[in-house]
């Protein structure tokens, strides 16, 4: 029975998520909890800019005990451990006891009692979500907060049997109960292959979306005004550890936040929306339970028209001219492990080894940015590469951020460059044994400046304890070396 009341106060907070601007009183939003869609069988309302919803939403819907007594036209909702005391046309409420000042009313339209469903969701501790573009809200009871994981987990015959639209909530209490459970792990419904565990913003242009099992997304497209990129995903669902929410990005050019939640569509298709200040044109990738959104800044988006340069043939005795450049110098150190060893030191060591293969070769005429501890400018080293009309370009490097952050990255900036960085980053991976973090987009003026095919190594992370010890394991240093050889013979076809 609690559940059934919880269900009820979740309706009730869709509706008062609603602002009322211009003509959207007119609109009725989409209530979903957990996922499913609540039907009403009268409409919420949006007054003075609170939602608000029939109150016998918030108990066949939501599954709150809700009492009426007349006399003085007072409304209790009530759960195990709250209660929640509404006067019909009074601004003040009571929950547990406190009193509180609404920013809406309790009302009677029509002969039916309203409640603001956000104000009585959140006192009874559901997560609000509203999608503005979709004009639709999301109820969410968090995994924690029943009795038991029992509670949680019974699916309830509403989310299984009816494989997305229209789930029945309002048709009595039996069913509503039982479609009020269960719905906040859809793992159990037969139409979900995959869950979504987690979605981060990397810092620079890439936002993560990482799941367990199956996700196939559908074609991203893009929305106007205001700009917005969005990915759907059939046939998934937020993990139990995982709610839907959004992630604020104030590092990017053009990103400015991450929203997702359950699509406008159907309770197994989740979405994820990248709201742009402007227009960018942006990179879907997918590997290994992660999709990867890259969004491109548009003052340095690549033509995606760009023919990716050709590979050389393999056939003939062509020289191909290679630049490789070790990453920082001389002043500048770089990154810095716990010990105190620098970047400067690891890439160069990289580099040696690397040249020490390559001096063998008769297919590749390499050029070498420093081989000790000097700093050419970023300048110096796009202009030798540039004036070279070399054939392929690669800056080693070894990443900074936080402790906990590993993993190992192949970045490229240009369209063209993105092949090589794929190559690359297969044998980068296996050569350092680290994390996987895929092959990214990334800003840096090495690559973005120079005119071939061009790509920077992010080995590990430097800041990590674990990466750190690799990257300086002379063992591992060789292993990288060999990689970049392997990579550097594959794209130029020198197998
Ligand atoms: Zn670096």
């Amino acid at each position: 029975m609690r559940k059934l009341v919880v269900v009820i106060m979740l309706l009730s907070l869709f509706f008062s998520l609603f602002p009322a601007i211009g003509q959207a009183a007119s609109v009725t939003p989409k209530l979903y909890l957990n996922g499913k869609l609540l039907e009403t069988l009268e409409n919420p309302r949006i007054v003075d800019q609170s939602t608000l919803v029939p109150v016998r939403v918030v108990a066949e819907g939501l599954g709150y005990e809700v009492g009426w007594k007349q006399s003085d036209k007072r409304i209790d909702i009530q759960d195990a451990s709250n209660l929640i005391t509404l006067i019909v046309d009074s601004r003040s409420a009571s929950v547990n006891g406190s009193t509180v000042q609404l920013d809406a009313a309790a009302m009677i339209i029509n002969k039916v009692t309203m409640v603001p469903i956000r104000f009585v969701a959140e006192s009874l501790g559901l997560q609000v979500y509203y999608d503005n573009p979709t004009k639709a809200v999301h109820l969410y009871k968090p995994a924690d907060s029943s009795t038991g994981n029992g509670s949680n987990n019974g699916s309830g015959s509403g989310s299984e049997n009816s494989s997305g639209s229209e789930s029945s909530s309002g048709n009595g209490n039996s069913n509503t109960g039982n479609s009020s459970e269960g719905s906040n792990n859809n793992n159990t419904n037969p139409n979900v292959q995959g869950t979504l565990k987690s979605v981060q913003f990397d810092g620079l242009t890439s936002v993560m979306i990482d799941y367990d099992g199956t996700i196939t997304p559908n074609k991203a497209f893009t929305l106007t005004s205001p700009d917005r990129i969005v990915l759907d995903l059939p046939n998934s669902a937020f993990a139990s550890t995982f709610i839907p929410g959004q992630v604020v990005v104030d590092s990017h050019p053009t990103l400015t936040k991450i929203r997702y939640a359950v699509g406008p569509d159907s309770p197994t298709t989740l979405r994820v929306v990248l709201d742009l200040k402007t227009a960018s044109s942006y990179n879907v990738s997918q590997q290994d339970g992660r999709i990867q959104i890259d969004v491109l800044d548009p003052a340095v988006v690549p033509p995606e028209t760009t023919t990716p340069t050709t590979p050389g043939t393999g056939s003939g005795d062509k020289v191909y001219k290679v630049v490789i450049d070790a990453g920082h110098g001389g002043k500048d150190p770089g990154a810095k492990t716990a010990a105190g060893l620098y970047e400067k030191t690891f890439n160069l060591s990289i580099v040696l080894k690397v040249k020490e293969l390559l001096d063998k070769e008769k297919r590749m005429q390499v050029t070498y940015t420093r081989t000790d501890d000097t700093y050419p400018t970023l300048q110096d080293r796009v202009d030798i590469a540039n004036k070279l009309k070399a054939d392929a370009f690669i800056s080693i490097h070894a990443n900074s951020f936080t402790a906990t952050t590993n993993g190992t990255e192949t970045y490229y900036n240009r369209a063209d460059s993105k092949p090589f960085a794929q190559i690359m980053h297969k044998y980068l991976v296996k050569a350092t044994g680290l994390k996987d973090n895929g092959v990214r987009f990334g800003d840096f003026k090495v690559i973005r400046e120079t005119t071939m095919p061009a790509i920077l190594l992010e080995s590990g992370y430097l800041t990590n304890a674990t990466d750190a010890k690799a990257l300086f394991d002379s063992a591992v240093q060789s292993r990288i070396a060999a990689a970049i050889v392997s990579g550097l013979k594959e794209q130029l076809k020198l197998q």
